[in-house]
């Protein structure tokens, strides 16, 4: 019976597998073991159950299974707390791959959909920019707040209701600023910067990436964005399509491969991590290994970027107690743990207070919220409540996955005054107050003076 796909692919990671020791250290991190209680929704319950499906004594096509394997966030915390180095998001993704093709006849509706766009639409670059503009219209005519405030949208469904919330929650000051960088930025090879601008952030948060830009010129970066770049394909990974996945990762590899010594700077948490697991993902593929592997080596977020560079400091820029929550994949897939805060570091007079439990996921984890909803909101409530206790008007966080189900959580919960923003964009509003940046008809009249 258990000759599948999945038992192969699984085999193919037995040294993963194995290296677990059941010790148990990564229960108390695993958020879904913590809400659940069932070992079976623990990594080393998980571990288990995908040694017994390699092994041959468990049918991967039982719905305890699937169940299970599903209800993982992929937040890569057990990473973290396991002493044997367990690669957990690795045999994940190989587990979800072959479940996803087991799994075709038992999905839901959302699934299906979810499935069907991202093949038919987020692999072609075209669609997907239409698919966003379209996004976008609506969002800015405010149509989802209108369903929302209506009830009509939970009538529907309550999953409904939720996207919706996730849409809404992405809006904020999207007006160009006519402003270029007063100081001048360094030619050197290792402050070059290629942005890579990630399809969610560039369709819903294109200020995220503009302030990036300014921000990193600020600092002395130069910074180009190569065009034929595509989305990281994480949310293809982690909905186990990791061939759609690969010819995302290729597509990228090739658009960055103008400027080899440049390095690749992220926003968003989760696109970083799925730029860094280029390298396990293609290390089959004889065209692509080793390029994978040298593109891997030049990615990292912003926050990393500018530790490296040093961070100019800016002005004060509020009064309102801010607070910060780490991406997952920030911090687990790029171990950028004080990298953001010395962001936040470099504004002035800031009023922090630490997110009790800011290591520990939101519950967006990529379309899982849509997925599994009922444990992503228990999860996501947990979180909403320990930004009440801090007091926080402004919650940062470096990820738009998350960025989306704290906006969307607190919009539904009535928690509306709370700010959900990137760190750089304070960071940059910080340096526009410290006078950094000024507009084209200054430097243009500045340069004619000079001339
Ligand atoms: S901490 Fe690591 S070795 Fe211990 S049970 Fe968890 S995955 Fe296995
Ligand atoms: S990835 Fe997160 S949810 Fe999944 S087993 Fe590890 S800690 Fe638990």
């Amino acid at each position: 019976m258990v000759s599948s796909k999945l038992a192969i692919a699984l085999a193919d990671e037995e040294d993963k597998l194995l290296a677990c020791v059941h010790c148990g250290l990564c229960l108390e991190a695993c958020p879904t073991y913590l809400h659940t209680g069932d070992e079976n929704d623990s990594p080393r319950g998980r571990i288990y159950l995908m040694r017994a499906v390699e092994e041959g004594r468990l049918n991967p096509e039982s719905n305890s299974f699937g169940a299970h394997i599903n209800r993982c966030l992929g937040c890569r915390a057990c990473e973290q707390a396991c002493p044997a180095g367990v690669e957990y998001g690795q045999l994940l993704e190989a587990a979800r791959s072959d479940l996803t093709k087991t799994e075709r006849q038992r999905r839901g509706w959302t699934s299906r959909l979810i499935r069907f766009v991202l093949k038919h639409i987020w692999l072609h670059p075209a669609r997907l920019r239409f698919a966003f503009t379209t996004t976008r219209v609506m969002r800015n005519i405010r149509l989802p707040k209108l369903l929302i405030r209506s009830k009509l949208a939970r009538l529907i469904s309550p999953r409904l209701e939720f996207a919706l919330a996730l849409l809404d929650s992405s809006r904020g000051d999207e007006r160009r600023r006519d402003e270029s960088v007063a100081r001048p930025v360094s030619d050197s090879a290792d402050s070059r910067a290629l942005l890579f601008k990630g399809c969610v952030t560039e369709g819903l948060f294109a200020r995220v990436n503009r302030a990036c830009v300014r921000v990193l010129e600020a600092n002395g970066c130069s910074v180009s964005s190569p065009k034929d770049q595509v989305c990281c394909g994480a949310l293809h990974a982690h909905a186990g399509d990791l061939e759609g996945a690969r010819t995302l990762a290729r597509r990228n590899i090739d658009a960055f491969n103008d400027e080899a010594q440049a390095g690749i700077v992220t926003n968003a948490g989760g696109c970083g991590a799925m730029l860094l697991s280029y390298a396990h993902l293609l290390s089959d593929d004889a065209g692509y290994a080793e390029r994978a592997r040298e593109f891997a080596k030049r990615v990292r977020d912003i926050s990393q970027q500018l530790a490296a560079t040093g961070i100019l400091e800016g002005a004060s820029v509020s009064e309102s107690v801010t607070t910060y929550d780490a991406s997952c994949h920030l911090l687990y897939g790029q171990r950028a743990s004080e990298a953001p805060l010395e962001m936040l570091g470099a504004i002035p007079d800031l009023k922090f207070v630490p997110l009790v439990g800011s290591e520990v996921c939101c519950g967006g984890a990529g379309v899982y919220n849509l997925l599994e909803p009922e444990l992503s909101r228990r999860v996501l409530d947990e979180k909403l409540a320990h930004i009440k206790e801090t007091g926080a008007q402004v919650l940062t966080t470096g990820n738009p996955g998350c960025h989306m189900q704290i906006g969307a959580g607190a919009r539904l919960k009535g928690m509306e005054g709370v700010r959900v923003c990137h760190p750089v964009e304070l960071l940059d509003e910080s340096y526009e107050r410290a006078g950094f940046y000024k507009s084209r008809s200054q430097e243009s009249e500045a340069r004619s003076q000079k001339g």
